[in-house]
C-alpha cells in the first residue's frame, strides 16, 4: 500500500492530524477512524521515547518521523522515518490494553532511527540483524526498563533466555536472514548487549552502540560483522573482544563447564579445584568457596582447550558454588546446567 506515493499521500491527508514538535523530531501520526483523537497522544509519546534515547546514543537523522496505523495483522515495520504498525497495536492503545506491549513496539521501532542503516536493502543485512535488531531490541528493553522499572526488564530478558534456550535448530546468529521469520537474532542479540553490561556499565555499552552506528554509516554498504564489532569494540573498550563477540555471533556449541579434580596438593592440607571448558567464556566465572566464617570468591577467565584452571581450596571449606550471582549463566543461554557434585568428598557444587 505505501509503494505509490499517491495512495500514501491521499491517505495521509485523510487521517493525518498536524505534526506536533515532540522531543527534537516533528512527529506525524496517522490513526484512521474512529481513533484520530489519539494521534496527539501518541506523537508525545514517541518523543518522550526519541528523547530517552537521545540522552545515551545522542541525536540522529532524519528530523521528521511519521508513524501510521494500517489494517491487517503485522509486525511493527520501519522504514527510513516511517513508521508503520498494526490497527490492532492502535485498538489495543484507545481500550488501554496490553499498553506496555504498544510502548516496547513503538519503542523498538523508533530505536531504528539509530540501528537501522537505510542505505542498506534487506537482502544487505543477511547475517547482520544481530546488529539491526539485537541493538534495537536492546535500546527497547533498556527503555521500557527506564519507564516501568528494573523488574520489566528482567522479565523481557528471561523471556528472550526463554525463547532462544527453547529453540532446537539455532544457527550462529551470523547466518540469519530475515527470510528466516526468527525472533533468535532480537533475543539473542539482546541478550548479547547486556551480557556486555553486565561487564562494561550501561553508559560504556551506550557508547559502543553509538560508535557501532557511526561505523556502520561511515562503512556505506560494507558487510556488518563480528569483524566490524571486534573493532569498534577494541576501540572504545580499550581491550581485546575478539572471544567475547566470536562467541556471541559466530558460536552456537553448548558450553561444557566441568569439574576435573578436586586433589590434595600435600602442602597444608591445600586442595586444588581444577576445571575444564571445552571454549572460551566471554566472561569471568565467578566461584565462590564458601568456609565456616567467610566466603571466598575467585574469578579466573576461562580459556577453550586449557584444562587447568587450578583454584586453591583451604582447609575447612564446606560448599564451592560456579557462578553464585548467576551474572554468567543467567545471560549465557549456550550452558548446560552447571549444578554438579563432588565425589567421593563430601563437598558439594551447586
Ligand atoms: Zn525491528
Amino acid at each position: 500500500m505505501w509503494e505509490s506515493p499517491e495512495l500514501s499521500c491521499i491517505a495521509f491527508q485523510r487521517y493525518g492530524k498536524p505534526a506536533i514538535l515532540a522531543g527534537s523530531k516533528l512527529i506525524r501520526v496517522y490513526c484512521m477512524q474512529p481513533y484520530q483523537d489519539h494521534a496527539p497522544a501518541i506523537a508525545r509519546l514517541a518523543g518522550e521515547i526519541v528523547d530517552r534515547y537521545e540522552s545515551v546514543v545522542g541525536r540522529v537523522e532524519p528530523l521528521t518521523l511519521n508513524i501510521a496505523f494500517a489494517e491487517g495483522d503485522f509486525p511493527g515495520y520501519f522504514s527510513d522515518g516511517l513508521i508503520l504498525l498494526s490497527s490492532e497495536d492502535l485498538q489495543n492503545y484507545a481500550r488501554n490494553t496490553n499498553i506496555r506491549a504498544f510502548y516496547k513496539l513503538l519503542a523498538h521501532e523508533i530505536g531504528h532511527l539509530w540501528w537501522h542503516p537505510a542505505m542498506y536493502r534487506l537482502e544487505d543485512l543477511v547475517g547482520a540483524q544481530w546488529y539491526v535488531e539485537g541493538f534495537t531490541e536492546y535500546a527497547s528493553v533498556w527503555s521500557s526498563g527506564e519507564v516501568y522499572g528494573v523488574s520489566e526488564y528482567e522479565r523481557r530478558l528471561d523471556y528472550a533466555m526463554e525463547r532462544v534456550r527453547n529453540t532446537t535448530r539455532l544457527k550462529p546468529m551470523s547466518e540469519y536472514s530475515y527470510w528466516d521469520y526468527s525472533t533468535i537474532p532480537y533475543n539473542k542479540g539482546f541478550m548479547m548487549l547486556d551480557s556486555l553490561t553486565r561487564l562494561e556499565g550501561e553508559e560504556a555499552v551506550f557508547h559502543f552502540m553509538r560508535s557501532m552506528r557511526d561505523a556502520v554509516h561511515d562503512a556505506g554498504r560494507d558487510r556488518i560483522d563480528a569483524e566490524l564489532a571486534i573493532r569498534v569494540a577494541n576501540d572504545v573498550f580499550g581491550k581485546d573482544y575478539s572471544g567475547f563477540f566470536d562467541h556471541w555471533i559466530r558460536g552456537i556449541e553448548p558450553v561444557v563447564l566441568r569439574i576435573v579434580d578436586l586433589k590434595d596438593t600435600g602442602a597444608d592440607d591445600m586442595r586444588l579445584l581444577t576445571l575444564e571448558s571445552n571454549q572460551t567464556l566471554p566472561m569471568p566465572l565467578e566461584i565462590a568457596i564458601k568456609y565456616p566464617d567467610d566466603t571466598e570468591v575467585v574469578t579466573p577467565s576461562v580459556k577453550a582447550g586449557r584444562p587447568e584452571i587450578a583454584v586453591p581450596v583451604r582447609p575447612g571449606a564446606s560448599v564451592i558454588e560456579l557462578d553464585p550471582r548467576r551474572t554468567l549463566f543467567r545471560t549465557e543461554p549456550l550452558l548446560q546446567n552447571p549444578s554438579m557434585t563432588l565425589e567421593p568428598s563430601a563437598q558439594t557444587m551447586r
